[in-house]
């Protein structure tokens, strides 16, 4: 038997730039790439407030199983096939790595604290046992590690001086590497239990047949095909990539959604590579003469040598080039798009550097505040209930698994819809004064992006406890989506029990007559809700809580404990 390496594919699921792979493959006769589904976040809980498990809505768990199988697909053009395992990551590792002989072990480093541990476990017995184990930077920009310890030990909390100390991305820093056209063939899969990709009914989730079938209309579709495709769509109007302002754009554009809608894909198939090299031309085009873009052309022409999951990405950059080439004009960093990837490595860092960055307790830099638990707010919050239209429509956008067809094509979304609106609309708004881990939570389970950097890192910049702190910039559930869409569509659209109440009362339907309301087919509070809270009084009273809790974790520097916040409430 010749030497063997094995390749555990976590989150990275893609071939293309993935040196963690192509280490697996280098002087190996045979590669074993193994994906373990993990009770941790797969299992079903018939206790979840929507189909899921614990952790993952249904949504979230399939798009996760279509990126597997198109790995899967991709490999087997390549002579191999995804093995499927299930059981404790670290359990169901040790015994393929000792099944097999297993010579190197090769896994994309992962900066969750989930995976931290896990991988300590692991590592602990692979080099008991004399294994090589590499383990690359590539789901990020920039490799945290090195942003903390030029940092003195800590992590940059400001964007700014996160971008000051990372420099600017280009070819050289981004974690760009080579296609693969093959791997080596696999081993004997021996004793040891595979299975192929399973569906969604046999990972144990009943009654979601309809689910499934109306999310065939999904433009979101997971896997790293997808996600090229995505890439290239995206960022096919070039003047729209050149001119990309955020949050200029408007959210309440479904159909066409103002931004890339390319996080589930960075998530989960690690487009990130390919997407800051298209951006990091912004950064080439401030003073780029053709000498120099014909250098990077010539690098990436390079690629083509290699297979076809690379060839799309260079189709991109050759528009890409002569784009920006006869760009006058482009935005840049914190608003255009590479900024909004800055962003992403920015909150990565936070979290790496940051001990308890999800929770409140025990976060050195996350304010103390006395928070409430309404389970009541919450749940209508959630369920889209709270009878403010704009935010019941963004929730039933994210939530909802009860559309027609075209509908479920927006409805488990990513963060684009939802987190502008949401984002900003949401905690100092209705969830009022209810503790962000549980905003927190639900996005959790929702969102196919969902991501525990850039989940956790929004929620405290949102809830005003960490990164910014300007809680008397409450923004209304009324007037902030009138301005971009007054005509209510988007409410329409995923409210239509709404859809025939008048333009002016859209925004505020408790406040149409009744007569105007019998007409519409929607009495307030018998087929619609009436507001679970008064926006004005409810923002007023969350701003005053929030000066008091300011004030108390000023006067203590931070070391409010307990007592200190049962005082307040
Ligand atoms: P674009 O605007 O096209 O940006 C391109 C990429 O930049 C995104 O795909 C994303 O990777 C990155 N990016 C953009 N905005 C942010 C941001 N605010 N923070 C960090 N990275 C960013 N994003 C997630 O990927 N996972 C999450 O779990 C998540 N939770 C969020 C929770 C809240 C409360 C809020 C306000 C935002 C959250 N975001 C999350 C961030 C952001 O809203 C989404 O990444 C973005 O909307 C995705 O849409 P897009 O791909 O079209 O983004």
């Amino acid at each position: 038997m010749g030497s063997s390496s094995l390749m555990w594919f976590r989150k990275g699921l893609r071939l293309h730039d993935n040196p963690a792979l192509e280490h697996a493959a280098k002087g190996t006769d045979f590669v074993y790439p193994v994906f373990v589904i993990d009770p941790h976040y797969m299992d079903p809980d018939p206790a979840a407030f929507s189909p899921g498990s614990a952790r993952a809505g249904v949504n979230r768990i399939r798009f996760l199983l279509e990126s597997l199988s198109d790995l899967d697909s991709n490999l087997r053009k390549l002579g191999s096939r995804l093995l499927i395992l299930k059981g404790e990551p670290g359990e169901v590792l040790v015994r393929c790595l000792e099944q097999w002989d297993i010579k190197k072990l090769c896994f994309e480093y992962d900066t969750d604290p989930y995976y931290q541990a896990l991988d300590a476990r692991v590592q602990k017995y692979v080099s008991s046992m004399g294994i090589e184990v590499y383990s690359p930077v590539s789901h990020t920009l920039f490799d945290p590690r090195a942003i903390i310890e030029k940092n003195g030990g800590k992590p940059p909390l400001t964007y700014q001086s996160f971008v000051k100390l990372a420099g600017q991305p280009s070819w050289a820093s981004s974690p760009v590497s080579t296609g693969l056209s093959s791997i080596p063939p696999l081993g004997d899969v021996g004793a040891v239990h595979i299975s192929s990709v399973p569906t969604i009914e046999e990972l144990g989730y009943e009654n979601i047949g309809q689910i499934v079938l109306q999310h065939e209309f999904s433009p979101f579709k997971g896997g790293e095909s997808e996600a090229l495709k995505r890439l290239e769509r995206s960022c096919d109007d070039k003047g729209w990539v050149a001119k990309f302002e955020k949050p200029k754009g408007d959210p309440s554009s479904f159909e066409k959604p103002a931004t890339t809608v390319l996080s589930p894909y960075l998530k989960v198939s690690d487009m990130l590579t390919i997407a800051s090299a298209s951006v990091c031309l912004f950064v080439l085009t401030d003073y780029a003469t053709s000498k120099e873009v014909c250098s990077v052309a010539q690098t990436f022409s390079l690629y083509l040598n290699f297979q076809i999951y690379i060839v799309l990405c260079l189709r991109s950059l050759v528009v890409y080039l002569s784009v920006y080439r006869n760009v006058k004009h482009h935005t840049s960093p914190p608003v255009s798009l590479l900024g909004q990837l800055l962003w992403r490595d920015f909150f990565y860092t936070a979290a790496f550097g940051t001990p308890n960055f999800d929770k409140m307790k025990g976060n050195r830099i996350c304010k103390q505040i006395p928070w409430d638990d309404n389970s009541e707010l919450l749940a209508a919050w959630r369920d889209g209930r709270t009878g403010y239209p704009w935010i019941d429509a963004i929730m039933v956008q994210a939530v909802s698994e009860s559309y027609e067809s075209n509908h479920m094509s927006c409805s488990f979304i990513n963060g684009a819809g939802c987190t502008i609106l949401l984002g900003i609309v949401l905690p100092v708004s209705l969830l009022v004064f209810i503790h962000w881990e549980k905003g927190r939570d639900v996005f959790e389970r929702l969102l196919i992006d969902s991501d525990w950097a850039i989940n956790n890192g929004n929620w405290l910049w949102l809830s005003c406890s960490s990164f910014f702190y300007d809680y008397n910039r409450i923004y209304s559930p009324i007037s902030f989506g009138k301005k971009h869409d007054p005509n209510g569509n988007f409410i329409r659209h995923f409210l239509p029990v709404l859809k025939d109440i008048p333009k002016e009362y859209i925004y505020e339907p408790w406040t149409a007559p009744k007569s105007i309301q019998i007409k519409a087919k929607c009495i307030i509070g018998k087929d619609y809700p009436s507001p679970v809270v008064a926006h004005d009084s409810a923002s007023k009273e969350c701003k005053k809580k929030l000066a008091e809790a300011y004030a108390l974790n000023r006067k203590l520097n931070g070391a409010v404990n307990e007592d200190d916040l049962r005082n307040l409430k």
